[in-house]
């Protein structure tokens, strides 16, 4: 829409009063533009090479800056040298090489040019200009196609299922997540940041503060831990995280209740210890401040 100059009052708004005429790829970021806005231009690079052009009448495609040509974006590819070499200008249109649908381009004055001019006969030229969306066949933008692509895939992860079911409390999931991948701001993370911390357990006041010791090698949580765990059947909790882990993943499969019972009660222990350390966190550094 945005490039196609169509559809809605909001790209005839920008058109006017930001692009101005300007190629929305070449238009540089301003200092004192609205947050949406500073967000759709810095996401250029990632758009650009998912995106080409069926020529009509070209006269919605920017003839150096869109990927219409099959050389790929001209511009980006032979730089300003190609504009002069043509006696084009930036902001030119394909419309401006276009006429009554036949090509009319001044005779070329480079090798690149006369290249370019060659494969003008493999350009099909259509009713209407239309952007093509490389991610979808049917050549629209789609949400779910483009988050696939951009987002960075990794390896799956065998303790997914722990952490995301059916039955899963979802604030409590997020922060088992957090435990999970050990990004919590247990206290030897926070001295590894440099942030000056009593790096002592605030339940035993005993043990160096890590993720580990906090689920559940503590005193304080392996007693909880182990109620819980009996509660849900469990007998000889373990409470070392990473044989836990393993435990889950291979004894916590399926759906029946007794799974769910388990996997829904590790990761409300898991919250609300986490929620308990902040608050004894928080009045510790309290009590310091006012002493
Ligand atoms: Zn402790």
């Amino acid at each position: 829409m945005l490039l196609l100059l169509a559809g809605s009052l909001w790209v005839a708004w920008i058109h006017s009063e930001l692009l101005k005429g300007r190629s929305f790829w070449t238009v540089k970021i301003p200092q004192d533009c609205s947050w949406g806005w500073r967000k759709l231009l810095k996401l250029r690079a990632d758009a650009r090479s998912l995106l080409s052009f069926e020529v009509g009448d070209g006269k919605n495609i920017f003839l150096w800056h869109d990927c219409w040509h099959p050389n790929g974006t001209l511009y980006q590819k032979y730089g300003h040298r190609i504009v002069y070499d043509a006696a084009s200008s930036l902001n030119a249109k394909v419309s401006s090489i276009l006429q009554n649908k036949e090509w009319c381009w001044r005779p070329a004055r480079s090798e690149d040019l006369v290249d370019i001019q060659s494969k003008l006969s493999l350009v099909q030229i259509k009713d209407s200009d239309k952007a093509i969306w490389l991610l979808n066949s049917s050549g629209k933008f789609n949400c779910a196609d483009t988050w696939q692509h951009l987002r960075g895939k990794q390896a799956e992860v065998q303790w997914w299922k722990l952490i995301w079911f059916n039955k899963a409390i979802p604030r409590h999931g997020f922060i088992g997540w957090l435990t999970m991948k050990n990004r919590l701001a247990t206290k030897d993370r926070l001295i590894q940041w440099g942030i000056c911390v009593d790096p002592v357990c605030l339940f035993c006041r005993h043990m160096l503060e890590d993720r580990d010791h906090l689920f559940f090698k503590c005193p304080f949580t392996k007693r909880i831990w182990d109620h819980i765990m009996a509660l849900c059947l469990v007998s000889d909790a373990i409470d070392d995280w990473n044989m836990l882990v393993a435990w889950g993943t291979q004894h916590l499969q399926g759906k029946s209740f007794r799974t769910s019972l388990c996997k829904v009660a590790w990761w409300a222990a898991v919250y609300h210890i986490w929620l308990q350390r902040n608050l004894e966190f928080t009045v510790g550094r309290l009590k310091l401040r006012s002493r």
